[in-house]
């Protein structure tokens, strides 16, 4: 270290803090880099490697950005999931001795970006926390653009805490150490930047407890579990750490037990695509896309939460839905209160960068402009005929003073720099105002003295201008010269075509308008700082109107789709029925561009009609029916009307599904093995309660393996798992199980058959398919009619040696399997690590097939 400059030296003693972040290191109007960090931030960047003298043989290695550009790299780098800590000059160059004296003033991290193209205004920017401690788990989220602070511990294991973060997909994650440690593999498969701490004397469990004390004065410290109060004060810690600020718009730590929501696992949000598409990972053509009429960036929000958490209480699913009805009979109040929405802007991330201190003048006018809107809609809805929302804003704060106070304050349209002055309406502050009027009567004097002065001098053209090297002058042009007052004109710059003077008279009056309008600038400053920390103050009020606004936002956007679309309020009930008449599925209809989509009943019940086995030939439709149930029953429990004619929702605890498309191929897994890990997760982990959606099981592998696989399935199912669940298989032979399964029920998706070719009805019926369609669908996917004939010819050769149909010893043998799957004994273990690769994968194949060979 003593080989190195004092600069240098003092620039590793700060690294050692910050190893894990490029340090931009202020020298003068430049942030350096240096060492490992200018090496990789060069290539990143694409900015010029240096060197530079640091006292050692070698040149170090350098790169520097200018800090007036810095934004853009540093979000360059954020992008990238990397860290940036900003060390500054902390004092005055001029009065250093020595090395000028630096500090770290902020740590910018992905998960604690403020702005920037980053920060999507319709989604989150979580962080989250993790610790796992004897087999408990905390994890608390926040998100710092809006307050947000949740917390919840209810996970049985590793697997219910990553679909929990699968809903967050926080953009950082601080994972306790031992923590990261165990779950390594399983945290590696989450695309996020990871932050590992380790205990020391700041990261420590009795600074925790203070910490969260200091931030949430009202929670009774009690209701915290040992995981929960380190994993939200290790996120606590953190953020103080990188952001050096009070945090004052959280207000709540927002406890949470995810066993009250509906749970689905990452495999079904893809597979029915509530979120994104699972082909190219699009909002469009997602659930929430169809649903998001909303108006406002914190409904949007809202909106996205609520479909990651379906409710399980049937009050408040009913509650949602009174207030959707309402809103849907009266498209009047609709178009009204959304045109009243569409009017505010981002209520929730405002008052973050108002606490926060980032608030900009024109940001607090657009708080004023979305305040103002407030009254209006509460008016609306109280002169309406409606009740249940008529309840929900009765509640509702109008926060109009602070409405009021921006706008007795803050000037219309105000600019966006909070320090160049017009910013402060007149007559709000008296010594502002007389500054003001000191700079306005110098700018008259000003003109005074250039109509003076051309009388006097006879220069039609002369004129009085400013600039900021050299201040007021009067300008004259060369042809003028001549007529200058040379006793009074003092010569000050000289131009191509002109002369810049000054008189005495000018110099007096120029340094009185000058102190004026420096004394304006920073009293305007000072003034707006202060409205603005006033208003921070009242963040709880204005952060809970926003979440009102959000709600009404969302509800509205459920009665707007629905009324669209013609969906129906459905029934709730508890005895686990669902009962669907005419359903439709909602993504598809609403992009069939006119073509008709057929609609279908469903009846499921625990009693009699648990399991329907669907049979049809490929593009019938059955993947299209399976998923249309498991929508129908999501938009019930988030409170939206359903499409369908007549619904009965019985309460659905959690929905898993097994449906073909988009198979992780990047995870190195195959296809099979990630079918039966989703099987497996759905079988062992269904309750009575649930939803199964299974999609031809069994087809990654051989026929008689795979029709094993899937009746052995089945049995397990309804025997001991008892879910609703919906089968689709090709397997026609699996048909006949439903004989020895008195809760199961063949149903199909009909084709009829013309002049030799197939014709999709899309309409499903009672009874099993009576042919498998596979070639007709070659035949119609344009297959070489060679090729189509041929494999009708080896199809009638099949069925005549009976190969295809010779169930009857499966049938048996099935019988085997599934008492070993109900007895745990079965190879599924073996898929049960996420970590197995193709070779355990055929292992667990041989030995299925040994078991068949054997009995
Ligand atoms: P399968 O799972 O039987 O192979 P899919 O469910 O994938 O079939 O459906 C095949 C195609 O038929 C899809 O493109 C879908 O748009 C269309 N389709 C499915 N069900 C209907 C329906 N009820 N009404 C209209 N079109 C439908």
């Amino acid at each position: 270290m003593a080989k190195y400059t004092p600069m240098i030296q003092q620039y590793l003693t700060i690294k050692q803090d910050y190893q894990d972040a490029f340090l931009f290191f202020r020298l003068g109007d430049f942030y350096e880099m240096f060492f490992e960090d200018a090496k990789l931030a060069s290539k990143i960047l694409e900015i010029t490697l240096t060197g530079r003298d640091g006292g050692t043989d070698d040149r170090i290695p350098m790169c520097g950005i200018p800090y007036h550009s810095a934004d853009t790299y540093i979000s360059k780098l954020i992008d990238q999931g990397y860290k940036v800590a900003i060390c500054e000059q902390v004092e005055d160059p001029k009065a250093a001795k020595g090395v000028v004296k630096r500090e770290v003033v902020r740590v910018i991290t992905p998960g604690t970006l403020m702005e920037g193209k980053v920060i999507d205004s319709k989604g989150n920017n979580y962080i989250g926390s993790v610790i796992e401690i004897d087999g408990r788990i905390g994890l608390s989220v926040s998100d710092i653009t809006t307050g947000e602070f949740y917390a919840t511990d209810s996970f049985e294991e590793i697997d219910d805490l990553m679909n929990e973060l699968n809903q967050y997909q926080p953009t950082e994650l601080v994972i306790e150490k031992n923590t990261f440690e165990n779950y390594k593999s399983s945290f590696n498969q989450i695309d996020t930047t990871v932050t590992v701490i380790e205990e020391d004397s700041f990261y420590s469990e009795k600074n925790y407890y203070q910490i969260i004390k200091d931030q949430f004065s009202d929670l009774d410290l009690k209701s915290l579990s040992r995981v929960l109060m380190i994993s939200s004060g290790q996120l606590l810690s953190y953020l103080h750490k990188t952001q050096q600020k009070k945090l004052e718009h959280f207000n709540q730590l927002q406890l949470y037990d995810s066993k009250k929501f509906m749970t689905l696992d990452q495999f079904s949000k893809r597979n029915l695509e509530l979120i994104q598409t699972s082909r190219d990972q699009n909002k469009k053509g997602s659930l929430l896309w169809l649903l998001d009429q909303t108006e406002t960036a914190m409904g949007s929000r809202l909106l996205r939460r609520w479909l990651e958490k379906p409710l399980l209480s049937i009050n408040a699913i009913e509650e949602r839905l009174a207030i959707v009805e309402e809103l849907f009979n009266d498209s009047l109040l609709a178009a009204d209160l959304s045109d009243q929405l569409s009017q505010i802007y981002d209520i929730e991330r405002l008052i973050s960068k108002v606490t926060y201190g980032n608030a900009t003048p024109r940001d607090l006018y657009n708080l004023r402009k979305s305040l103002e809107r407030v009254p209006d809609i509460y008016q609306l809805i109280n002169e309406s005929k409606t009740s249940y929302i008529k309840k929900l804003v009765s509640k509702i704060d109008l926060c109009q003073d602070i409405a009021a106070l921006i706008e007795q304050s803050i000037q219309d349209d105000p600019p966006i720099s909070s320090k160049d002055g017009g910013v402060i309406k007149r007559g709000y502050d008296k010594k502002l105002d007389s500054y003001y009027l000191a700079s306005t009567e110098g700018k008259e004097w000003l003109q005074n003295l250039e109509r003076r002065e051309r009388e006097l001098t006879g220069i039609k053209s002369l004129k009085v201008g400013f600039n900021k090297v050299f201040g007021y002058y009067i300008e004259v042009t060369k042809s003028n010269l001549s007529q200058v007052p040379g006793d009074r004109y003092i010569r000050k710059q000289t131009l191509a075509n002109s002369e810049r003077y000054i008189t005495e008279e000018l110099k007096a009056k120029e340094a009185i308008i000058l102190e004026a309008e420096e004394k304006m600038l920073d009293l305007e400053y000072k003034i707006f700082t202060t409205i603005r920390e006033k208003i921070a103050t009242q963040n709880k009020r204005l952060q809970s109107l926003a979440h009102d606004l959000a709600m009404i936002d969302v509800l509205l956007s459920f009665a707007k789709i629905s009324s669209k679309y013609g969906y129906v309020k459905p029934n709730i009930n508890q005895e686990g029925k669902l009962q669907i008449e005419e359903g439709r599925h909602p993504v598809i209809e609403a992009v069939q561009n006119g073509q008709p989509f057929i609609p279908n009943d469903t009846f499921l019940d625990q009693e009699y009609d648990q399991i329907l086995l669907i049979t049809g030939p490929n593009m019938a439709g059955k993947s299209t029916y399976m998923r249309q149930v498991a929508l129908i029953v999501i938009m019930a429990q988030i409170g939206c009307f359903v499409p369908a004619k007549m619904a009965n929702i019985g309460i659905t605890d959690r929905i898993f599904t097994r449906i073909g498309a988009g198979d992780d191929l990047t995870s190195g897994q195959s296809t099979f093995m990630v079918e039966m890990l989703e099987t497996k997760q759905a079988i062992t982990q269904a309750t009575s309660n649930s939803l199964i959606l299974l999609d031809e099981i069994g087809r990654g592998t051989s026929t008689y393996d795979g029709m094993a696989l899937a009746q052995a399935i089945i049995q397990y199912i309804h025997d001991h798992v008892k879910a609703k669940t919906l089968f689709s298989t090709h397997y026609h032979e699996l048909t006949s199980i439903t004989n020895d399964f008195p809760r199961m029920k063949n149903i199909h998706v009909s084709v009829i058959e013309k002049d030799g070719k197939v014709i999709f009805l899309h309409k499903i019926k009672e009874g099993k398919a009576d042919k498998s369609y596979g070639i007709h669908v070659a035949e119609l996917a344009g297959m070489p009619h060679e090729v189509v004939e041929s494999a009708k010819k080896i199809l009638k050769e099949l069925e005549s040696k009976n190969i295809i149909n010779n169930t009857d010893n499966i049938q048996k043998k099935v019988q085997g399997f599934s008492d070993d799957i109900a007895q745990g004994n079965l190879q599924l273990e073996l898929f049960n690590n996420s970590s197995s690769t193709k070779q355990n994968l055929e292992d667990s194949e041989e030995k299925l097939y040994k078991k068949i060979a054997n009995e």
